[in-house]
């Protein structure tokens, strides 16, 4: 394997046309050591097919997938050499029509199948975009064949041995003979049905493949130019962060704004792999290197904004002096592939907080099912319309006097949960929607941009 190692990951935005895909393919020219280089679908592109895959009539459905078939066909009449491409993209479009063209009932496993057009299709194109730009043979390799998972369609579960076994045997040979082009988001069952890993996967696909393969390096190019102290569009005193560490980084995927997906930091982390984020449009602004140590510690670097949060309160007097009641509570919401954010409890109380943004890996909802389930064992109440701030940094836990000024500064804000304690990098607390970007532009003046 070459000594230098990098997996670059282009997002929908960077693969929006046959323009913006010529750029993304200079990106990679200008420098050997870019490998692998994972695709997301067009810009808009997995947004048509989650409309294709819900129940709509047949003539609906072609409807779209005529127009998945235009727009890549579009594209690829600006390649330097229209006629060698289009076989491979009407391939595509055709079988995607004929599932349109077929009334069946849509499964998540049906839903996963059709997801992966959206990804095959940039990726055929873009290698042979990169062959254009670079004059060099490039290989392309089918994601499914990579990233094994396990058969939770539209949030499946990668199998990191399975997928460190496929890389070295499937993968590791293309790589030593040329650049792959690869697709994010997608992989496949043990089976061999498509799975996808949850909207936006695209980012953690790279991951994995860079973890897979010993990468040095992962990077993200995107449509922003770095990971900012906040979201520039709130607050305008915003800062790009030049250095952040893995923690962090992983706080703020989480909690905040959605440059990264959530899971992208778990395999870096693993094989502490160096990431690095920066815009395919503006590859000459500097970006943001995300690794294991950063040189300076502030406690409070960033201020992020979570939107759609339920709070989620259940009662119940046989918490009083019992065991068992946390592990059957939460053995419910386990039972519903609930993911809970935050939680903190009193003697009879628990409340918690979970992501209701459908658009999110994972898009759960508390059903009127799951929610009875609690109700035959505690009382429950829900919530909505809040706003989930975090405060991430270093050494939040053991900062002497942060809470006064951080709450000080909100006296005029009702703040509905507070966690704080458990990890070093973040402090966070709910608050009213309305209030929340008032709160951030707050805080962020008065810690960061002083
Ligand atoms: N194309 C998928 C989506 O739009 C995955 C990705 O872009 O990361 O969610
Ligand atoms: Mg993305």
């Amino acid at each position: 394997m070459p000594d230098l190692f990098k997996v670059a990951k282009f997002g929908g935005t960077s693969m929006a046309d046959a323009t913006a895909m010529r750029r993304c393919a200079n990106i990679v020219s200008s420098d050997p050591d870019k490998k692998i280089i994972v695709v997301s679908a067009t810009a808009g592109t997995t947004n048509l097919l989650s409309e294709f895959a819900t129940d709509i009539s047949v003539d609906q459905r072609m409807a779209i997938a005529k127009q998945v078939r235009e727009k890549h066909i579009s594209i690829c009449s600006e390649l330097n050499q229209p006629g060698s491409l289009p076989g491979e993209v009407e391939t595509l479009c055709d079988e995607l029509e004929a599932i349109a063209s077929r009334k069946q009932i849509m499964t998540l496993m049906l839903r996963d199948e059709i997801f992966s057009y959206g990804e095959r299709l940039s990726s055929v194109i873009f290698r042979t975009i990169l062959e254009e730009v670079t004059g060099e043979k490039v290989h392309l390799f089918d994601a499914r064949d990579g990233i094994k998972t396990d058969d939770n369609y539209g949030n499946a579960e990668p199998d990191i041995d399975a997928i460190s076994d496929k890389c070295s045997v499937l993968l590791e040979p293309l790589v030593v003979e040329a650049c792959v082009v690869t697709q994010g988001f997608i992989g496949s069952d043990s089976k061999g049905a498509s799975t996808t890993l949850g909207r936006g996967g695209s980012d953690y696909s790279a991951a994995l493949f860079a973890e897979a393969m010993n990468a040095d390096v992962l990077e993200i190019w995107t449509d922003v130019t770095a990971i900012y102290t906040t979201d520039p569009r709130i607050a305008g005193d915003a800062r790009p962060i030049t250095e952040i560490s893995f923690d962090e980084a992983a706080e703020l995927s989480v909690f905040g704004a959605k440059v990264l997906h959530p899971a992208t930091m778990v395999p870096a982390i693993r094989k502490n792999i160096k990431v690095y984020v920066g815009s395919s449009i503006h590859p000459e602004k500097p970006g943001t290197w995300i690794v294991k140590e950063t040189r300076q510690k502030p406690v409070i670097r960033a201020i992020s904004l979570r939107r759609n949060q339920t709070l989620l309160t259940v009662h119940s007097l046989d918490m009083l002096h019992r065991h068992g009641f946390l592990a059957k509570f939460f053995q419910v919401l386990a039972d519903y592939k609930i993911s809970v954010d935050l939680v903190t409890t009193s003697e009879v109380s628990v409340a918690l907080t979970l992501d209701s943004d459908l658009n999110a890996p994972g898009n759960q909802k508390l059903t009127e099912k799951i929610l009875n389930e609690l109700r035959s064992f505690c009382e429950v109440d829900i919530e909505g319309k809040l706003s989930l701030i975090a405060l991430v940094g270093n050494n939040l836990d053991k900062t002497a006097g942060l809470s006064g000024p951080v709450f000080g500064a909100l006296e005029n804000v009702n703040i509905r949960m507070i966690c704080h304690g458990a990890s070093s990098h973040n402090l966070c607390f709910l608050v009213a929607e309305d209030d929340a970007e008032e709160v951030v532009r707050v805080l962020h003046k008065k810690f960061i941009s002083v």
